[in-house]
């Protein structure tokens, strides 16, 4: 139900359960207790990724604290993380395919990252006495619940495959414990990074197809993937078996820039998890951090043969070292 009022009025005096939109909101609550079932803890949704990102960190840290972050976890995630150094907020990089370090007040992991695509080390991270978050964006609830392998907290830009149709902002954050639930919501209402009630509503009929939709861009990534893997012009492919996201290399920043040029129906542009495929060189946003020649494609929903078409004659690369071979 898609209700877009700021106020409801009191009764007899009294506000109830809605009274401003700041607060809550019907289409709100709606939404978090769909994606509160998927996930199996209490949903919050923020005004983006970035913005429940912001959130958690401010909601459940204090100056001096230091987060131990995934290496090759989400580019802004670390972007936030390193703005907030001013506010006295430390970030150390681990390896998130093993146990994170010791002395830290908070384990950032991402499942799997993008866009290098690997998968955390869940179990090793329950160990740690710190809080446990896990961005789960690109994996979804179809293919992990992370609160059911010991983590606190899961992330979600809602903004990809949850809404899933590249016309959304939204992120959320799912709590194990009602208690951090709540902490979160007061700080949310009263830091005003909520979610409106139109995103709301897109994201609750986007949940309506989400299975099917994962399923079927998971089958279609993983015979993309295997596909990639034998073309002379691909010198590296990472695809974690699951969801819709690969990561493969050609040879440059100019190879890559040709293929990026070269599609037809992929779009070339950036973010990912929704029906239409898109796929974008990384290093323009990431630099040295990524491989010069790694794109990202996020699979949509077309044919996969139609999508193999376009991948094939956009890597037949000219003067590409293993086209040639
Ligand atoms: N986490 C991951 C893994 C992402 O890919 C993104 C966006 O690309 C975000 C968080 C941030 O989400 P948003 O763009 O909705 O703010």
């Amino acid at each position: 139900m898609l209700d877009r009022s700021t106020i409801w009025p009191y009764r007899d005096g009294e506000p109830g359960e809605f009274l401003y939109q700041r607060y809550g909101h019907p289409t709100g609550v709606e939404a978090e207790a769909r994606l509160g079932e998927l996930d199996g803890g209490h949903a919050l949704l923020f005004a983006s990724g970035a913005g429940a990102t912001t959130a958690l960190v401010l909601a459940l840290l204090s100056s001096g604290s230091t987060v131990a972050l995934a290496e090759g976890a989400y580019f802004g995630t670390g972007v936030i993380l390193r703005e907030l150094d001013r506010w006295g907020l430390r970030v150390v990089e681990f390896d998130q395919t093993g146990p994170p370090p010791d002395g830290v007040d908070l384990v950032w992991l991402e499942a799997p990252s993008n866009p290098f695509l690997t998968m955390p080390d869940l179990e090793a991270a329950a160990k740690h006495p710190a809080p446990v978050v896990v961005d789960a964006t690109a994996a979804t609830p179809v293919h992990l619940r992370p609160l059911e392998h010991g983590a606190d907290f899961v992330l979600h830009s809602a903004t990809k495959y949850l809404a899933g149709h590249d016309d959304v902002l939204l992120g959320a954050v799912v709590s194990k414990r009602e208690d951090d639930a709540m902490r979160l919501k007061e700080f949310r209402t009263r830091s005003g990074i909520v979610a409106a009630p139109d995103p709301c509503f897109l994201l609750l009929r986007g949940l309506k197809t989400l299975e099917l939709r994962v399923r079927r861009q998971t089958e279609s990534a993983k015979e993309l993937a295997e596909r990639l893997s034998g073309h002379p012009s691909v010198q590296t492919v990472r695809y974690p078996g699951l969801g819709g996201l690969i990561s493969f290399d050609v040879a440059g920043a100019e190879e890559a820039r040709q293929v990026e040029t070269a599609l037809r129906l992929i779009a070339n542009a950036t973010s990912l998890g929704g029906v239409d495929s898109v796929l974008e060189a990384r290093a323009r946003w990431e630099g040295d951090r990524v491989p010069p020649g790694l794109l990202r494609l996020s699979v949509g929903l077309e044919p996969v043969e139609a999508l193999w078409a376009d991948l094939a004659q956009a890597l037949e690369i000219p003067g590409s070292s293993r086209a040639r071979e």
